[in-house]
């Protein structure tokens, strides 16, 4: 006799930005540096804002707070939301251990085992862990670096609903292409949203990460979507604190505010101090936040001339976020990307991207992409591409 576990459990995707990382460590114990654009773990100070209230934090006992979050922390996040024009009552809110929890219960309470979700793809991969431990299955659509990876139109959203359809996905500013959704991409979606009946799911992590003077747009901004929005948002990016695990879930739909609750409710609680020094960083955001999207602009900026600057690369001049999904011109950019761990170097230093076929689902596609995450300053970024080109006119000699 022996055990076994679940179907769920084998079907577990590994993640794909970390599967390279023994090379890595190979290649840092051989003596060389790597240079990271391969994750997306900011660089930037957290906010001191965020540190004070943890210093200051006096209680002698950690205790659990509220499942749907401290006061203080929701109180934060709806004078957040009102300030983008946003009206959240506490109830449409919850406190999330990051971005992360509020995709999973929107993943379960949108649909059923064997409901499926729209997702456009290049997408954050793990998203198909998500929707796996949901066991909701996806339904990718493909973007192209050719159309700056635009979302389709209505007429092609539309071919791909089933009478299993639940909810459509809409990650602005985008990971991993770094694409802002413009209005009239959203006027799509709300119009598939509506016709079909579904939710859509916001992500909107990066949502103060918008450069170029573009706007951001959320579902919630159309009134008739409304009851129907599930708004997802994390501290992780926005204020630099990854580690803190605080974010929210949002909806105006009382049905989802409801069963987000029994989630919240059985896993008791998110962290309690983190959740007092998210709300200082939300507080302290119209000064430390400008400083941080001026920077992220600056290294946007020479990532894409620098690419520019290396023949056969393809990549948009995204708008937003901190990433760039990047087409090199190479058959497999994964074996790429492990050649410049394994064989390559510039006086000892080399640069780690994630291969771009792990953001997509569908079979065969992004195989020549690879995801570049500007988390590096601007002199090491600019050292890191210049790295990139070397190496790519080496390989290419190599073929
Ligand atoms: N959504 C997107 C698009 C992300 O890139 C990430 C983190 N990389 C998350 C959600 C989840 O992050 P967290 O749980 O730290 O908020």
């Amino acid at each position: 006799m022996s055990v076994s576990i679940s179907r769920r459990g084998q079907l577990l995707p590994a993640s794909a930005i970390r599967k390279l990382i023994p090379y890595a460590d190979l290649a840092k114990s051989n003596g060389k540096k790597v240079l990271h654009l391969n994750i997306g773990q900011p660089d930037i100070p957290t906010p001191p804002a965020f540190w004070d209230a943890v210093r200051s934090y006096s209680e002698s006992v950690l205790a659990y707070s509220p499942s749907t979050g401290m006061s203080v922390f929701i109180d934060a996040l709806q004078e957040y939301y009102a300030a983008w024009n946003l009206e959240f009552a506490p109830a449409d809110l919850i406190a999330t251990f990051g971005g992360s929890e509020a995709l999973i219960m929107a993943m379960m309470i949108v649909g059923d085992p064997g409901d499926q979700i729209i997702i456009p793809e290049p997408f954050y991969t793990n998203y198909l862990c998500f929707a796996r431990m949901a066991a909701v299955d996806v339904t990718p659509v493909v973007t192209d670096v050719r159309d700056g990876y635009r979302l389709p139109p209505y007429e092609e959203l539309r071919k791909l609903v089933t009478p299993k359809t639940r909810a459509i996905i809409v990650n602005t500013p985008n990971n991993p292409t770094g694409h802002v959704v413009s209005r009239e991409e959203m006027a799509a979606v709300a119009k598939l949203a509506l016709e079909h009946d579904l939710f859509v799911i916001s992500d909107e992590v990066y949502r103060e990460f918008i450069f170029d003077g573009e706007q951001h747009v959320s579902p919630m901004d159309f009134p008739e979507l409304r009851d129907r929005v599930i708004l997802v948002d994390s501290i992780s990016k926005v204020f630099s604190s990854c580690g803190a695990r605080v974010g929210c879930i949002a909806s105006k739909n009382k049905q989802v505010m409801n069963s987000a609750l029994r989630i919240a409710q059985g896993r008791l609680c998110v962290p309690t101090l983190e959740q007092i020094a998210a709300a200082a960083a939300y507080r302290a955001r119209t000064e430390y936040l400008p400083p941080v999207v001026k920077e992220y602009q600056v290294r946007r900026d020479i990532v894409w001339e620098g690419l520019q600057g290396i023949s056969g690369v393809r990549c948009p001049r995204a708008s937003g976020a901190f990433y760039s999904q990047t087409e090199l011109p190479v058959d497999n950019a994964e074996k790429f990307i492990i050649w410049m761990l394994t064989s390559f170097d510039v006086d000892g230093v080399t640069v780690m991207l994630a291969p771009g076929d792990g953001f997509y689902a569908t079979p065969g596609t992004g195989g020549r992409e690879a995801r570049i995450a500007y988390v590096l300053e601007g002199p090491k970024l600019r050292q890191a591409i210049n790295i990139l080109k070397n190496g790519l006119e080496v390989y290419r000699e190599l073929l």
